[in-house]
């Protein structure tokens, strides 16, 4: 997969890709991202890439052409028009769901907006998507833009040793992750639940179901409601 990046602090970007499991994806050519300077694109002689707003606002806002113009280009480099999401905290909710269909792609690019947002006129000509990462507003795109990146290459085959690593995490089968243990079995005076070093699979895997359920009606009852409406569906 290949993920084209507009921004104006490519920078910010540039070390989460450079370290543990996203940089091997990359290595391994699993995974390509290309950061792409917004400011390269402005065709003024102060290379200015926002201004003020219209109405009775404050705050600068990123003008349309230098993101049209660097979206022009990476469409012309990749002789295709990748799929575009827009980050901002007015877009539609970043959920495991829409991780795992944005992993089918060959290719996406992402704007990372900063200062008060993007001119709309832009928005409405080049992007398909826009995407919000929670309900909480960040200085600028570019956290949110690696958040999506992040979560999207772990789902990409060869990235993780097992699809099974993220099949039973939180989230992916709609329920929370039961709790996790690691050596020694006694860690100052806290055991391990017994259950987990009785070499009995089938039981470990009804304990941990167990705590998923247990886990998730008293951390995100909403999750737990939709997971039994669909059980209840699947089983008509
Ligand atoms: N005025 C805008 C907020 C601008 S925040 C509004 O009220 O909707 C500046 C930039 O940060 C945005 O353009 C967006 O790219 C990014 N951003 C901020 N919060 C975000 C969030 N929760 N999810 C995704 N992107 C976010």
């Amino acid at each position: 997969m290949q993920i084209d990046v507009m921004t104006l602090f490519p920078e910010i970007c540039k070390s989460i890709t450079e370290y543990s499991i996203i940089k091997r994806a990359i290595n391994k050519n699993i995974l390509n991202v290309k950061f792409h300077q917004i400011r390269n694109f402005a065709k003024d002689k102060h290379k200015r890439v926002d201004d003020t707003t219209y109405g009775p606002g404050k705050g600068m806002i990123l003008k349309a052409e230098p993101i049209y113009s660097c979206f022009e280009n990476i469409c012309k480099n990749l002789k295709l028009k990748p799929r575009l999401i827009y980050m901002t905290p007015a877009g539609k909710l970043l959920n495991q769901e829409k991780v795992i269909e944005l992993s089918s792609y060959n290719n996406l690019a992402i704007l990372c907006g900063h200062y008060e947002g993007v001119d709309e006129r832009v928005i409405n000509k080049i992007v398909d998507e826009e995407i919000s990462i929670g309900d909480y507003v960040l200085t600028g795109g570019e956290l949110p833009g690696m958040i999506l990146i992040d979560s999207i290459c772990r789902l990409l085959p060869g990235v993780l040793s097992s699809s099974e690593c993220f099949k039973k995490e939180s989230h992916y089968s709609g329920l929370l992750e039961y709790p996790q243990y690691t050596k020694p079995n006694v860690w100052r005076n806290i055991k391990v639940p017994d259950i987990l070093l009785s070499g009995n699979h089938k039981d470990i895997e009804k304990w941990q179901y167990k705590k998923s359920l247990i886990k998730t009606f008293n951390i995100r009852p909403d999750m737990l409601k939709k997971y039994l409406n669909n059980q209840k569906n699947f089983k008509k």
